[in-house]
């Protein structure tokens, strides 16, 4: 992704007309063929439309996303098509993505039909159950309806679903949030075995940083519709380095349960997306700020572990944060 930068327009609701949200403002980002790559923030952050700008469902207001060299925006006919199942789309919540009169079976051949031509029934048969096992289901359930399974279930379900195309990345907005915290590490492992064995790239978003921690090789972390750091995952949790990620890395509680976002609120509200604050968009948040940080934006940088902010060698210098490692 390169500068890519998404405004709605808004006429309804609390919105004046004509109001313009930032939600994507500016965001460059190179993803890795075969790495896990997570993109955490409050929710509001931006971070859902960036996912649906990487897979076209959302046009840009400007920039540019490239997928394997091709700019996804222009691509049209046959190599739509490719793209399409080259790139899969795991949504947050299982059961308002899956059509519930649709047998599970019917769920997962629609994108064979497309993407499998080839296949004759049998053949799509033995698929849908080859890809069932995959995720951990039985083949038998296949005749059955999406209702019948469990929240965890119908994850899977749309796991497997999502493999059918055969794809190369797969972004999933969210894909644990609406399950039990049980279930949550489980099909976190299933996603993190898929991307091994099947060799994928998954981008996986998330408001919670204890879900990516020990699943993804790189983090961006975002902040009303920009990136404000972004590094391997060990190097962002060990020693984060912007104010935000701090903030957002001492609101994660110490059992990894509960709502961390409670914390991370009593440090101020975040500002309206309708009008994101000059400068820096943290200054009326950050305990560090200062009048440089409402004049001037600072910028990420492309070193490894990047962070846009103006002072974060002064802060570390200043507070080493202690018990980092510890985490
Ligand atoms: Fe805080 Fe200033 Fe750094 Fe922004 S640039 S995070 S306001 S210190
Ligand atoms: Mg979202």
């Amino acid at each position: 992704a390169r500068n890519l930068v998404k405004h709605f327009r808004v006429n309804a609701g609390l919105f004046n007309p004509g109001d313009t949200v930032h939600a994507v403002d500016g965001v460059s980002l190179d993803i890795r063929r075969g790495e896990t790559f997570a993109i955490v923030g409050e929710s509001g952050c931006g971070k859902s439309t960036l996912a649906r700008l990487m897979m076209r469902l959302l046009t840009p207001t400007s920039g540019e996303v490239k997928f394997d060299g091709t700019p996804i925006s222009t691509t049209g006919g046959a190599e739509l098509r490719r793209l399409r199942g080259d790139l899969q789309f795991i949504f947050q919540d299982p059961f308002s993505s899956l059509n519930p009169r649709l047998t599970v079976g019917k769920l997962i051949a629609e994108p064979l039909e497309l993407h499998a031509p080839e296949l004759d029934g049998a053949g799509r048969r033995d698929r849908v159950g080859a890809l069932l096992s995959q995720v951990g289901l039985m083949p038998e359930h296949a005749d059955r309806y999406p209702h019948e399974f469990s929240g965890g279930q119908r994850q899977r379900i749309g796991i497997a679903r999502a493999l059918a195309s055969g794809p190369k990345l797969i972004i999933g907005d969210e894909p644990v949030s609406a399950l039990d915290v049980s279930v949550q590490a489980q099909v976190i492992n299933l996603l993190s075995d898929l991307g091994r064995d099947l060799d994928l790239t998954l981008v996986i978003i998330a408001h919670d940083l204890a879900v990516i921690r020990h699943m993804s090789d790189r983090v961006a972390v975002m902040y009303l519709g920009q990136i404000v750091e972004t590094g391997p995952t060990d190097a962002v949790f060990d020693s984060a380095r912007h104010p935000y990620t701090q903030l957002l890395l001492d609101s994660i509680p110490v059992a990894e349960h509960g709502s961390p976002s409670q914390v991370a609120r009593s440090a101020g509200e975040t500002p309206s997306p309708l009008h994101p604050p000059s400068g820096c968009r943290f200054h009326t948040r950050c305990p560090h700020a200062r009048a440089l940080c409402q004049a001037e934006s600072p910028v990420l940088g492309d070193q490894a572990h990047g962070v846009a902010c103006h002072f974060w060698r002064e802060i570390a210098a200043a507070a080493p944060r202690a018990g980092a490692k510890s985490r």
